[in-house]
């Protein structure tokens, strides 16, 4: 029997690689040869122990892998109507990125609030599918995998040949800071929001920080400061739109934040973009962040325990306004899609090591151990 191999996650901490059969593809269904798949937070922190609450514990055993990018390599007859494609026509041997969900089409967001699709109440989602359960069936949703089995109804993206692996693999971490476009409201020319002479401070200095830094310098502020607690990957966020970035690992918060006033002349900063993972980071943060601020939470998609908060003292003195940024809806695909076309930031250079299949564990600590950028599992190299 002919078989495809992916990595599967059996337990937090416990990864095998497991043959499946190769599938027989649909009519409305097609199959992938995956490129490159990149890394993700949320992926080393599941891998790590971490869920998305008590409620949530996850779904085990799992192929990972949200951020994929592959060829087309068996495409069903009835493909092109069952898929929404993005720069289409398309066919066998094109390269493509998919929006890791598959809405319902059915709940409250998807009918009532289409324009946030991201926030349905039933999707499936590529990278989290048990692969284990009868009606999974062909199982290789991950891209963790030689393979990955596209079902109809996901959005698909033909990439055009300017687009390079290195950015492409960068898209969904792009994706995954809408929020700061977020912050070009309320009334940036009256000095609330994110506009033109804006101080932004970014705090996490990974991929998903980087890419924050890069927005909000593109998007028109005039400071980017960046706090993070690695050098190795500190240097490289001038590459990325930061005019200063500071290493609290070294120095007390307390230095550091009095820093930060100093470069925004007492005031604390405009806007605030919460890239850590780390719940304290949102009250180190609140006291940076200047009356009448924006604040906006980001990193903590995966549960870590809860901080204190002064609601009199944090919020209400502080007359702010407070982002929650969960992922994206699939519009942001396309948007992030044409920066990276654009080419005005050197995000490819964000892409830091590269990994065979058989390494995917190794992938998975390396990102934990904070020494790179953006990690990438070549499942086909
Ligand atoms: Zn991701
Ligand atoms: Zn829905």
């Amino acid at each position: 029997m002919k078989t495809t191999r992916s990595v599967v996650l059996v337990a937090p901490r416990k990864v095998e690689m497991r043959e499946f059969p190769f599938p027989e593809v649909a009519r409305d269904a097609l199959l992938v040869e995956v490129e490159a798949v990149g890394v993700c937070g949320g992926d080393a922190r599941f891998y790590a122990g971490q869920t998305f609450g008590p409620e949530h514990p996850g779904e085990f055993p799992v192929i990972l892998g949200h951020e994929t990018v592959g060829r087309v390599k068996d495409m069903g007859e009835d493909a092109t109507e069952s898929m929404v494609i993005h720069g289409g026509p398309l066919k066998e041997g094109d390269r493509i990125v998919w929006y890791p969900l598959i809405p319902c089409e059915r709940c409250h967001y998807c009918t009532l609030q289409p324009q946030s699709k991201h926030l349905c109440q039933n999707p499936w989602v590529y990278g989290w599918i048990n692969c284990e359960r009868p009606e999974n069936r062909p199982w290789i949703y991950g891209g963790y995998g030689e393979h990955v089995y596209i079902r109809p109804g996901t959005h698909i993206w033909k990439l055009p040949p300017t687009i390079t692996l290195e950015e492409a693999v960068i898209l969904d971490t792009l994706v995954s800071v809408r929020g700061v476009e977020r912050a070009l409201t309320p009334y940036p020319n009256l000095g609330e929001g994110l506009g033109l002479a804006s101080t932004v401070l970014v705090q996490g200095d990974g991929p998903v920080g980087m890419c924050a830094a890069a927005k909000a310098r593109l998007l028109g502020a005039n400071l980017v400061i960046m706090i993070g607690k690695h050098w190795n990957r500190l240097e490289h966020a001038k590459d990325f739109g930061a005019d200063f970035a500071f290493n609290i690992s070294e120095s007390d918060q307390r230095i550091v934040a009095k820093e930060v006033f100093k470069l925004t002349g007492g005031l604390g900063v405009d806007v605030i973009v919460d890239c850590t993972g780390e719940p304290s980071s949102l009250t180190q943060g609140l006291d940076m962040l200047k009356r009448g601020g924006t604040f906006i939470e980001i990193g903590c998609i995966l549960h870590k325990g809860t901080v204190e908060i002064d609601p009199a003292l944090q919020l209400t003195a502080k007359d702010l306004w407070l982002i929650g940024q969960y992922y994206a809806p699939p519009q942001q695909y396309e948007r992030d899609l044409r920066l990276l076309s654009s080419k005005r930031m050197p995000f490819h250079r964000m892409l830091s090591c590269r990994f065979k299949l058989t390494e995917a564990e190794e992938a998975l600590k390396a990102h934990l151990s904070r020494k790179w950028l953006k990690l990438m599992i070549q499942p086909n190299k």
